[in-house]
């Protein structure tokens, strides 16, 4: 194996490594292909779940966990998004029917673990993921949401959920050569619901993105930085990467005291 490959990323590695393995956890990333803000890549998302989840891998895999990286699947869930230009909506209807073509090839081939690292706000894999395993009983199914994953207060000054300073900050330490100047940075400024409870948690209705945010951003991403950016993506994967080792360690027969 040459040091280029990468043995736990699928796209990279070969039948010759992997014809007599036994992987016990597949993992796999999904993004969205959508507008971020004025500046930022319509493959955000994309670039974020391949850096977050490759670095995790790595993480795992040097602590001894056997697990692969499937190739990450760049559109996702933008049905909120349909008259902003070139935003391509994946439904959840197809989402399922891919990830039953997935999870039907690792259930047969016995690689009985599975996660999803998303990375795009609009999917949501848990009712999915329910109905799946009900038809798959011996798969233990999994889902995390990485931009969950740590207190984003301790890292950054602005809130935000789409675009953000956190969004910035990361690409501006992954993919630096692929954003605009800050002079066309969009401010990310959100208009809220009339019916003040659509704030809260307790009641939700798809909010139409051209309606809430002008330069399609949410959250200001004016405080960005590299630093932050490189502390979280370290942060975050190390954080990633260990429940990664505990998810290929733990009996799935024998998971609760
Ligand atoms: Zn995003």
């Amino acid at each position: 194996m040459t040091p280029q490959i990468r043995p736990y990323i699928l796209a990279e590695t070969n039948w010759k490594h992997l014809k007599d393995a036994h992987i016990e956890l597949a993992i796999l990333p999904w993004g969205a292909t959508e507008a971020h803000n004025y500046h930022l890549p319509y493959g955000t998302d994309n670039f974020e779940s391949q850096y977050i989840v490759a670095e995790a891998a790595r993480v795992a895999y040097n602590q001894g966990a056997n697990l692969i990286v499937l190739p990450t699947i760049p559109f996702g869930v933008n049905t909120g998004q349909s008259d902003i230009y070139l935003d391509i909506n994946m439904n959840p209807s197809t989402q399922m029917a891919i990830l039953g073509d997935i999870i039907e090839v690792l259930n047969r081939q016995g690689i009985h673990k599975f996660l999803i690292l998303n990375s795009h706000g609009g999917n949501d894999f848990k009712t999915l993921l329910r109905e799946l395993g009900l038809k798959y009983p011996n798969m233990f199914l999994c889902t995390s949401n990485w931009f969950q994953a740590m207190d984003k207060e301790a890292y950054f000054d602005n809130k935000g959920d789409h675009a953000d300073e956190m969004e910035t900050s990361l690409l501006m330490h992954l993919k630096p050569e692929l954003i605009l100047p800050k002079e066309e940075w969009g401010d990310g400024a959100e208009k809220k619901h009339k019916v003040k409870a659509f704030s809260e948690s307790w009641l939700w209705s798809e909010r139409p993105w051209s309606s809430v945010t002008k330069d399609t951003g949410i959250g200001n991403p004016k405080k960005a930085s590299t630093e932050k950016g490189a502390q979280f993506f370290k942060d975050v994967t190390e954080k990633i990467g260990n429940v990664f080792v505990e998810i290929c360690a733990m009996d799935k027969e024998d998971m609760y005291h």
